[in-house]
């Protein structure tokens, strides 16, 4: 599932395309995204014009010239593609739900596979209080807390660490992939409660949510399955995890096999030496070493 880091580097991408096109056609499907049909969308879009895209958390708010706002989420396996006036958009793909075509040429997709995404049409004045934005807590590039901040958001909390950093309304844009890198960057083990960390450990962890998350957008997120960047590129962080996705396999920093658990629902990886379960003193942080980026 796309997060915080995908869905900027979709949204840095939208910025150098978009901006000042006009939609001139819009054609959806006749399917739905979860619940919402679409039929009604290419009115609203028709003629608008793109300003800059914006996101919090991992949503894409496409504001228009005219102030409203086209709402979009990638859900598990949404995509945007732009083909640039002159490259034809690959007409093999059969699950595209949106198609714009713009004034000026070019096309904008948005494709879903398993269509729990979402796009909607937002009025300017309705943003604020829009169902989908209004319970979303801070999202942790735009709006950055220290280690009192969050300890004091989690105060008294007695969910996992791990479901904690996950929950949209506490932060917003953290999913599985990086709550575990995170975890582990930090050596917290993630069954242990949020409201009992240490003022050390929510230290670090302020250090480290954003860190993870610039490490992964400069080098266009992670791509397990259905990720693309808008050129229809996979992400190239997958390679810098730490733990997710490494079952068996030994612990960068230890050696140790790395562990899989399920927690709610969700698997989650660690390190049983690294993230022992009880807070330790003056535990060192760990962090991917640098390695090029691949061309
Ligand atoms: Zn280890």
């Amino acid at each position: 599932m796309p997060e915080l880091p995908e869905v900027e580097t979709v949204r840095r991408m939208l910025a150098t395309a978009i901006p000042g096109q006009r939609i001139v056609r819009a054609e959806v499907s006749n399917k739905r995204l979860r619940t919402q049909a679409l039929g009604t969308l290419p009115k609203k879009l028709e003629r608008r014009v793109f300003a800059e895209p914006r996101r919090t958390g991992k949503f894409l708010l496409l504001d228009f010239a005219d102030g409203d706002t086209l709402l979009s989420h990638l859900g598990m396996s949404g995509r945007w593609l732009w083909y640039p006036k002159g490259r034809e958009p690959d007409e093999s793909l059969v699950h595209v739900h949106l198609k714009l075509g713009f004034e000026r040429g070019g096309t904008l997709w948005y494709e879903d596979v398993r269509r729990f995404g979402m796009l909607r049409v937002v009025e300017r004045d309705q943003l604020s209080r829009d169902a989908s934005l209004k319970l979303l807590g801070p999202d942790p590039l735009a709006e950055r807390r220290d280690g009192e901040a969050l300890r004091a958001a989690a105060h008294g909390a007695r969910t996992s660490i791990k479901s904690w950093l996950l929950d949209q309304r506490k932060i917003a844009g953290v999913g599985n992939i990086y709550a575990s890198e995170v975890l582990f960057r930090t050596r917290i083990h993630p069954a242990r409660l949020a409201g009992r960390l240490t003022a050390d450990e929510w230290a670090r962890l302020a250090i480290e949510i954003p860190l993870v998350l610039e490490e992964s957008i400069a080098r266009m997120g992670t791509t397990f399955s259905t990720y693309r960047t808008i050129w229809n590129e996979p992400g190239q962080y997958g390679d810098q995890l730490l733990v997710y996705d490494r079952k068996g396999e030994p612990c960068r920093a230890c050696g140790t096999p790395i562990v899989r658990m399920v927690q709610t629902g969700r698997a989650t990886y660690l390190c049983p030496t690294c993230q022992p379960r009880r807070a330790t003193t003056t535990p060192k942080t760990v962090r991917p070493k640098e390695k090029r980026l691949a061309r």
